[in-house]
């Protein structure tokens, strides 16, 4: 509530802001950034959303993207003046100021007022209002908790709503994982009655498959997946060339470590990936174990305790050889979680 008032006070008059969110934004990320610039514009702040670097196409849909600044895709200088003109700089489904990467540097450094909405584990300490809440299953869910708090829940229309709805539902893995809690339905409820249009949400998220990407799928499931079923573990790694021999995009690769979840009895799985600069690592479990201790112990990582993301600077093989030699320590963790 005490943030609540301060972000009240902040946005009292007009203001130049800009939104930001994690490097290659999922659903939550981008739909929570223009659920919220939706809002403020409807209050009369001038709002530009800027993100670190490009996001899936199956977003290309959501009310604002067509404004979106993308840092990777325009010169250093001209986001720099963004980011310093702006009053006020929202910092979205984040808590890890390296998870904007060279922008981090710039929004530490600029002058206006910072002000995190997240539910990732353990936030950093750089804003000077944090909204953080790990048990929201959502960015979107804050958001939407924000604006209610502000007494302007009327202003969410279908278009914003949907924004968020699509956060929510892709957080909560289409309302199966444990965080979709009752607030969660009752949101949803109050999202539909703005006119939200939830089959087609889904519809344009998950029913949005190139052939490649699906033809990728089927490769990675028949050839690439490694099962350790005396450990109750399962993954997959991709090398740069399958990347390339299928036409990879941005979040083709997107919900992947999931089939290597849904293994009957695996409780941890794991997507690695050589994206080229490093290794980028997708790490899931079911129950007790935390993946977000795993990753933040083991691969320079973190996130939340059943999701959680990691890096490494070696290469692929090496990479999976650490993996694998970490799991006989975890054996007796991995046996019990459940
Ligand atoms: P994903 O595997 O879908 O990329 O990420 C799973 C969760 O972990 C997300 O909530 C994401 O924001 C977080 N995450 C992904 N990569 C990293 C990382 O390198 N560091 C931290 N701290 N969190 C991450
Ligand atoms: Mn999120």
């Amino acid at each position: 509530m005490q943030e609540i008032t301060a972000l009240r006070e902040l946005l009292a008059t007009p203001k130049k802001i800009l939104i930001t969110t994690h490097h290659k934004p999922d659903a939550d990320a981008l739909g929570s950034s223009l659920g919220l610039a939706g809002y403020l514009k409807k209050k009369g702040h001038q709002v530009i959303v800027v993100t670190p670097s490009d996001y899936p196409a199956f977003l290309n849909w959501m009310a604002g993207h067509d404004e979106v600044v993308v840092y990777d895709q325009h010169s250093d200088a001209k986001v720099r003046q963004l980011v310093n003109e702006a009053e006020v700089i929202f910092c979205l489904d984040f808590s890890a100021i390296s998870r904007i990467n060279e922008m981090g540097d710039m929004v530490l450094k600029a002058p206006g007022k910072k002000v995190m909405i997240d539910h990732h584990m353990f936030p950093e300490d750089f804003a000077d209002i944090t909204i953080s809440k790990t048990s929201a299953a959502a960015t979107a869910e804050l958001i939407f908790e924000v604006i209610r708090a502000m007494g302007d829940e009327a202003l969410i229309d279908a278009a914003m709503g949907e924004c968020l709805y699509a956060g929510i539902m892709t957080d909560t893995g289409s309302f199966r994982h444990p965080s979709t809690s009752r607030n969660v339905h009752l949101i949803i409820a109050e999202l539909i009655a703005a006119g939200v249009n939830t089959a087609r949400v889904h519809r344009l998220i998950y029913d949005n498959h190139t052939l490649t990407r699906l033809r990728f799928l089927g490769y990675a499931l028949k050839d690439k997946l490694v099962v350790h079923p005396e450990y109750n573990t399962a993954y997959i790694a991709i090398t740069q060339e399958e990347l390339k021999e299928y036409d990879s995009r941005t979040g083709d690769t997107e919900g992947l470590v999931n089939f290597a979840l849904s293994i009957e009895g695996i409780v941890f799985a794991a997507l690695l990936i050589d994206r080229g600069p490093a290794v980028k690592i997708s790490f899931r479990s079911v129950g007790d174990f935390s993946v977000n201790e795993f990753s933040r112990a083991h691969f320079n990582g973190g996130g939340h305790h059943n999701a959680a993301g990691g890096i490494s600077y070696d290469t692929l093989e090496a990479t999976v050889t650490k993996l694998e030699l970490l799991l006989p320590q975890y054996k007796e963790q991995l046996i019990h979680s459940a």
